[in-house]
């Protein structure tokens, strides 16, 4: 393989152009409005299986729709059951979300794939490429069933999980043409499996602000949520003298200030206080109670606890000083999860390969990579997108940026092969 072979297939600036394509075509497989609205075994997700398909026809791989919902592409020597690296992300979005968030993802390796074939270049190992299902768990309370299930992780419990109408993920993947039972079946063999790699949109600000094309991912971020309430005492918001009041919304409110000033200065942390309920949330009474939440992010356990530690510090001594009742319950906690280090390491030789930048950041977000870990070593390459922007109708990314992280896919994989 020498570099120049790359190039010569698809020439310079055809292959993002296709890519563009391919993903505003994806795009029209959606509920009527604004953005692109696909969810988990609905007809627009049935409607666009043979699109995918034919991608991956196109890249040398036979699609099949498995037990949980996936569409799977696999090269022969992957249905042969040799050592297989798998690629993908998810076919799903939010409401009104955007055409990138998942489907670049699919269509960005099976393109990277059809473009090293028509170079007559052929990879020493298996090759899969995923269309999960479901990522963004907006039809069922549950998610990631898709990359669970070739984790092996997925729990009878989420089956049952029921969409707005009631309709259980069981019920929807029967309907879908899927055997829900197998999907034990479908479990991948951890020895036989060499690593998975995510290609997705940042959905953040970052790679733009440093005007990078691409993005290498360390960590998927840890998350914890906090439920606070605080109660004070209610009284007559008029005949109740300043000094005499526990008002729970103003403790609260400088809470609030409190999490964000620890946040604003601690570097790899980000959090929210998102959701805020007064009582008795009237006019004319004094706030007796405040519930709110808390959430924090960070891909490092440590930085993420001195961050809890510093915040409850902070609430503390609000409370104290105001006479207020504190009472803070954890309501959820997800590790962070790392990307490997060869895989960081190998996406960086394919990006210098590529003449592009290899800046390592976290993701904010979660992504199928947190189930796959189970399985395997992960990997994740970002594209930067417009403004930012992701979950909206205006995510948009280059055809430049979609050329480049396509052709640092392709080192990459060339890379792989080698011993
Ligand atoms: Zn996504």
């Amino acid at each position: 393989m020498t570099n120049t072979a790359v190039y010569t297939a698809f020439s310079q600036g055809a292959l993002g152009q296709v890519l563009i394509d391919r993903l505003d075509e994806a795009a029209q497989f959606s509920e009527p409005g604004s953005g692109v609205t696909r969810l988990f075994c609905s007809q627009e997700h049935r409607d666009v299986l043979p699109l995918i398909s034919h991608w991956m026809e196109q890249a040398g791989l036979t699609p099949q729709l498995d037990a949980a919902g996936n569409l799977v592409g696999r090269c022969s020597k992957a249905q042969a059951g040799e050592k297989t690296f798998i690629m993908g992300s998810h076919q799903d979005s939010v409401i009104e979300g955007g055409k990138y968030d998942g489907m670049l993802g699919v269509a960005l390796p099976l393109l990277a794939l059809e473009a090293l074939k028509r170079e007559g270049i052929t990879l020493p190992y298996g090759v899969e490429v995923v269309a999960f299902g479901d990522e963004e768990g907006v039809r069922f309370p549950t998610t990631l069933v898709g990359s669970k299930a070739l984790a092996g992780s997925v729990t009878p419990d989420q089956l049952e999980a029921k969409d707005a109408e009631g309709t259980t993920l069981q019920e929807a993947l029967i309907a879908f043409g899927c055997t829900p039972k197998d999907i034990p079946h479908i479990a991948r063999d951890p020895a036989k499996t060499l690593g998975f790699l995510e290609v997705h949109i940042e959905q953040g600000p970052i790679l733009e602000q440093r005007n990078h094309a691409v993005g290498i991912v360390t960590a998927l971020t840890g998350i914890e949520r906090h439920r606070v309430k605080l109660s004070g005492k209610a009284g007559h918001a008029g005949t109740t003298p300043m000094d005499m009041r526990y008002d729970a919304l103003v403790g609260a409110a400088e809470m609030v200030l409190a999490i964000d000033s620890v946040l604003q200065s601690t570097d790899n942390l980000v959090g929210v206080v998102g959701k805020l309920n007064v009582h008795p949330n009237a006019v004319n009474v004094i706030p007796a109670q405040v519930t709110f939440t808390v959430e924090l992010r960070s891909p490092d356990a440590n930085i993420r606890q001195r961050g809890r530690e510093a915040v409850t510090a902070a609430l503390q001594e609000v409370a104290t000083r105001r006479s207020l009742a504190l009472d803070m319950e954890n309501t959820y906690s997800a590790d962070a999860v790392t990307c490997a280090d060869w895989m960081m390491a190998s996406l960086e030789q394919a990006c210098a390969h590529a003449d592009q930048p290899a800046e390592r950041l976290f993701s904010g977000a979660g992504h199928d990579g947190l189930a796959m870990q189970a399985l395997t070593d992960i990997g994740m390459l970002f594209v930067r997108c417009k403004d930012g922007l992701s979950h909206h109708p205006d995510e948009a990314i280059s055809a430049a940026d979609g050329e480049a992280a396509t052709r640092v896919i392709m080192a990459f994989l060339q890379q792989l092969g080698r011993p």
